[in-house]
């Protein structure tokens, strides 16, 4: 047991006008999310948690999570998301399933509304809502997704056993979602824009040394070719300008993500690809009493442990605002 939240407050909600008031609330429920609420609780600061339109965040669409201290013999990523929820759940953390469509930041009392038409009032904000996988932007990309297109290769691998199909990316997600395609598809036929990938070495060498993934550097999708379900992909070689066409049924996008943060435009200080600015060493924004923790401020790490890190670090700094604001 921690011994550094022991004090009791006295503090209850107050219900008006329909909307309630709250002392915090997190928005997003990733590792971040979830950090920030445990902590959140053991402090007393009553949290209420909208989990956003991905519940459990980006660590429910991955399979073995490997790095994770405290699992040696690693741990599926939605079952490690089901542990911080009930560790949350555990400490009183009323978890609700709902989308933050609208902020008003500024003054005391930020005013969040959700897409059920609900809207909250609360002393203190935590926004952890992550990142979404981008997309290449080519038409055809966009017309056949649903249908052969996907950016999750673990939700949607299952639907191409025994078939030919392609992914794009050389991080460790494009890495890590190859060697999943590779164990249920015949070949993976792997684009890489540049000669090497940007994937950590042993990602790279599993990939490598696995016989159906085949790498093609140097290489673009220059079209994903379908009517209404995927037939087959033109590759570029970026060098030669050669095109070669492929015969596949999916087609996978693993290029990275972007942050969640369009409802905050114009309100807190984002940098120039859209994440949050923290002040160095905190999870303070620009605006007192809102926070950020986990990958939508975080461009560089992007690790689940980082993101429960910031998680935590949101609601020590969130509990002491409220302590020189006298809040209880
Ligand atoms: P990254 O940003 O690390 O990698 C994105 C990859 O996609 C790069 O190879 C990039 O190429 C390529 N790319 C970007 N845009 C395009 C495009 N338009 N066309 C073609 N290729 C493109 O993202 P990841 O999602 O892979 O990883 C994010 C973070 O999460 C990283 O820090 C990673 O280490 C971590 N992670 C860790 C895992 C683990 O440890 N098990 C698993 C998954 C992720 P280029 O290099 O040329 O820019």
């Amino acid at each position: 047991m921690c011994a550094c939240y022991l004090t009791l407050h006295t503090f209850n909600p107050i219900q008006y006008n329909k909307m309630e008031r709250i002392k915090c609330l997190i928005i997003g429920s990733g590792p971040a999310g979830y950090t920030a609420a445990i902590y959140a609780s053991r402090a007393n600061l009553k949290p209420v948690m909208y989990t956003g339109i991905e519940p459990g965040g980006q660590l429910m669409q991955t399979t073995d999570v490997e790095n994770f201290p405290g699992y040696p013999t690693g741990i599926m990523g939605p079952e490690m998301m089901e542990d911080f929820k009930k560790q949350a759940e555990r400490f009183g953390t009323d978890i609700r399933f709902g989308i933050a469509t609208k902020v008003e930041l500024k003054g005391d009392i930020k005013v969040v509304h959700f897409d059920d038409g609900t809207s909250v009032e609360a002393y203190t904000v935590i926004i952890a809502t992550g990142a979404s996988a981008k997309w290449l932007g080519l038409p055809s990309e966009k017309r056949l997704n649903g249908n052969g297109v996907s950016a999750c290769a673990v939700c949607d691998g299952f639907f191409f056993r025994n078939q030919e199909v392609a992914l794009v990316g050389g991080g460790d997600t494009a890495c890590e979602e190859a060697l999943y395609l590779s164990k249920l598809c015949k070949n993976v036929h792997m684009l890489v824009r540049k000669d090497h990938f940007r994937a950590s070495k042993i990602m790279q060498d599993r990939v490598l040394n696995t016989p159906n993934i085949h790498v093609y550097w140097n290489s673009e999708t220059a079209e994903i070719l379908g009517d209404t379900v995927v037939t087959g992909l033109q590759i570029k070689n970026v060098l030669t300008g050669a095109i070669t066409e492929v015969a596949i049924t999916g087609f996978f996008v693993a290029i990275g993500h972007q942050p969640n943060t369009k409802i905050f435009e114009g309100q807190i200080d984002l940098d120039e690809q859209g994440y949050i600015v923290t002040k160095s060493g905190s999870a303070k924004t620009n605006i007192e009493g809102v926070f950020a923790a986990g990958d939508v401020q975080d461009r560089h790490y992007r690790q689940a442990i980082t993101a429960a890190g910031t998680g935590c670090m949101a609601a020590l700094d969130a509990e002491r605002y409220l302590t020189e604001k006298d809040i209880h």
